[in-house]
């Protein structure tokens, strides 16, 4: 086919050059802004929880594109959904609104149990739902209430508010000054939030269970706490469950495991099934009207594509028990995992799950496990991770377990030898890929 017939070309194939893997790689690197390092893969083409590089290799998706692809790829009903509210409708403006998008608003507000009054907002990202919700906070004001609690080993994104509540000194420090007012306390540390918790603080912002830092989660009784105290001092609690939500954990959202309502909830990662979404979901009138007509806006957020997405992730999800699924294979790799030599402690719920090594080679066990045909992460140099589609099999799951051993086996020899991937290349662990 001719670049000339391109527009009768149902395939983006038709309007590239074609390559093979390294020269993709070079391409790449000719081309496009370095901030992630080097690619691992060069990916083509994705089915449910497999994708193929551009030299033709399969691999088991375990991570998802970062706890994103719940329905893995290319799922049938999503595309459909997509493909025909592209070709009915693609974008509006927030001049106007679209069934897909009340739709979308209704349907969250349902599965998260908020009451009346409650609202939701869409933007594009996770990090832009963060500032949404970061705009709420600066809006809790009263009485000069200045200050937002976050915690040690919090990851909210890259934009400068998000990046104002990320703990991560290598983060910020390139761009400070940052927005104000944000202290980071101890993590899980109850006695810590009731030290710092005043009427001059106007929120505390927390992931249920931290997926960057390695998958660590809150206690039960941590969530509870920082709830009574917040609504004692009148601060809003903001739980970020970009990460964490839509089903992730084996609930529709992390913290309905601790029976908590929040004041106010992001979301993205999972919510379009692979298309870019994010959300902030406000509870209560009270909250809800924080932010008024004109304090906040988005061009793309809330188009009709991307709610749709959702709609049909969210519609998936619930036709076919995936939830469940999540669960039962969750459960049975944690159970697996634990037994495994070299590794010494599992954390997660559900499909977010993260395991620790006895030793500083989890990069070297990531470039390993792409060798073996695994995509797997390392957010931490001795953390392993875990955010593979809600749909993975225990026969998936169980031809990883099968494998771990030997690739965990490689990784340490080659770190004694010298030979540590996380040294030479950044894209190995978490660092430069989110
Ligand atoms: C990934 C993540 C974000 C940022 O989302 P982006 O879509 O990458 O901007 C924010 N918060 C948490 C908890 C995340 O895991």
């Amino acid at each position: 086919m001719t670049k000339e017939t391109a527009l009768e070309s149902a395939s983006a194939a038709a309007l590239i050059d074609p390559a093979q893997g390294k020269e993709w790689l070079q391409r790449y690197s000719n081309a496009v802004l370095g901030v992630f390092g080097t690619p691992q893969r060069v990916l083509v083409r994705g089915a449910g929880c497999h994708v193929w590089d551009a030299d033709g290799k399969q691999y088991l998706d375990l991570l998802g594109g970062i706890a994103v692809n719940a329905l893995g790829h290319a799922h049938p009903f999503v595309t459909s959904v997509i493909s025909s509210q592209l070709a009915t409708l693609g974008h509006v403006s927030n001049f106007f609104t679209s069934p897909t998008q009340v739709a979308l608003a209704e349907k969250l507000l349902s599965l998260s149990g908020a009451g009346e009054g409650s609202k939701v907002f869409f933007a594009n990202s996770g990090t832009e739902a963060v500032e949404a919700a970061f705009k709420l906070a600066r809006r809790n004001s009263a009485g000069g209430r200045k200050r937002i609690l976050a915690l040690a080993g919090g990851f909210h994104g890259r934009t400068m508010g998000a990046l104002a509540l990320t703990a991560k000194q290598a983060y910020r420090e390139p761009f400070e000054p940052l927005p104000g007012g944000v202290e980071h306390l101890p993590f899980n540390d109850t006695a810590a939030l009731e030290a710092a918790l005043d009427e001059s603080v106007a929120a505390v912002v927390l992931e249920p269970i931290q997926g960057e830092a390695g998958v660590r989660p809150l206690s039960i009784d941590y969530l509870r706490k920082a709830r009574e105290l917040t609504s004692e001092v009148g601060a809003l609690l903001i739980l970020d469950e970009v990460q964490t939500g839509v089903g992730r954990t084996g609930r529709w959202f992390a913290h309905q495991a601790s029976g908590i309502t929040p004041d106010a909830m992001t979301l993205a990662k999972g919510l379009g099934g692979g298309f870019p979404i994010g959300a902030l979901v406000t509870f209560g009138s009270e909250v809800s009207s924080l932010l008024t007509p004109g304090q906040h806006g988005t061009t793309f957020g809330g188009n009709p594509v991307a709610t749709a997405a959702a709609l049909a992730t969210l519609h998936a999800l619930e036709a076919g028990s995936v939830l469940q699924n999540a669960n039962d294979v969750g459960s049975y790799l944690r159970s697996k995992l634990a037994g495994v030599s070299g590794v010494s402690e599992v954390r997660g719920e559900g499909v977010l799950i993260g395991f620790d090594l006895d030793g500083d080679y989890a990069p070297d066990a990531v470039t390993e496990a792409l060798t073996q045909g695994f995509i797997i992460n390392a957010p931490t140099p001795h953390t392993l991770r875990l955010a593979p589609p809600l749909i993975l099999t225990r026969t998936q799951a169980q031809s990883f377990l099968n494998a771990l051993p030997a690739i965990l086996e490689t990784a340490r020899n080659c770190g004694a030898a010298g030979n540590n991937a996380a040294g030479n290349n950044a894209a190995q662990t978490t660092e430069a890929s989110e």
